[in-house]
């Protein structure tokens, strides 16, 4: 180190003239390494430029990448239900409407029927708070379980769809399971803290309404959406739920609207 010092010093002292002023090697040096102003005005200009081609197509790549790991994410969580169901007698796993136990979870339960890790949390969701599930729930009131949520529609003890009329106790009385949604988008808000499902028939045909309850701006304007029958897809809310019109969302008629909502 005390070398390289001493070394960097001659070669400081080499450059000096006679009388102790920079010779002209030094004057010479000086003048080729130094940038002018407007050089350097350039160089940040084209950097400026450079960036503000690159970030947006760079951000769009970003989200483009979310988008098909939260899509595929789905796609797994389809094919682990494909295997859940024979073990269950073709019911789908119940949401937090009608169980406590952390580990009855739906999305737990899923995740003992596939070999890849499946995703709790969709790549494009901003939200923080994530349940620990290794600590009590009861600790944790401000945290959301997932991204996603079950339509409770389809929860085989639905207090209207299963244990009264009993219609839905299977996925095989779901009139078109390819048209009839099990698990939306979740947004970050109040209603999903320690809540995994949704309320359809609450929302009374208003897509202002129902909006509230779905991510349907997650992935640039649309949310992703896993059938019954274990397919999944991106779609804009209205092609999922409108009246008169579209409704994927009711077991029954799936995806016409029923004849009492
Ligand atoms: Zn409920
Ligand atoms: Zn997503």
């Amino acid at each position: 180190m005390k070398r390289d010092l001493r070394q960097s010093q001659r070669g400081w002292r080499d450059t000096r003239g006679a009388f102790g002023r920079p010779g002209p090697r030094a004057r010479c040096n000086l003048s080729r390494r130094a940038f002018t102003l407007i050089e350097l005005l350039v160089v940040i200009s084209i950097i400026a430029i450079l960036m503000g081609i690159l970030l947006p197509s760079l951000n769009r790549a970003r989200k483009q990448a979310q988008k098909i790991a939260c899509q595929s994410n789905l796609r797994q969580m389809g094919i682990a239900l494909q295997t859940y169901l024979p073990d269950f007698e073709y019911r789908l796993p119940p949401s937090s409407c009608h169980i406590d136990e952390p580990n009855d979870h739906w999305l737990r339960v899923l995740t003992r029927y596939t070999k890849e890790q499946l995703l709790f949390h969709c790549p494009s969701d901003k939200g923080k708070k994530f349940v620990n599930w290794d600590r009590p729930l009861g600790e944790q009131k401000e945290a959301r379980y997932s991204s996603f949520a079950v339509n409770a529609l389809l929860d085989p003890i639905h207090y209207r769809y299963g244990t009264r009329s009993n219609r839905y106790n299977s996925v095989n009385n779901i009139r078109r399971p390819m048209s009839c949604i099990w698990i939306s988008e979740a947004p970050d808000t109040e209603s999903f803290r320690l809540a995994d499902h949704i309320h359809p028939e609450t929302w009374e045909g208003s897509v202002d309404y129902a909006k509230r309850f779905i991510a349907w701006d997650r992935h640039q304007g649309t949310s992703h959406y896993l059938f019954a029958d274990g397919h999944a897809e991106g779609l804009r809310f209205e092609q999922t739920y409108e009246y008169p019109g579209v409704c994927n969302w009711y077991p029954e008629a799936a995806p016409k609207w029923p004849e009492n909502p």
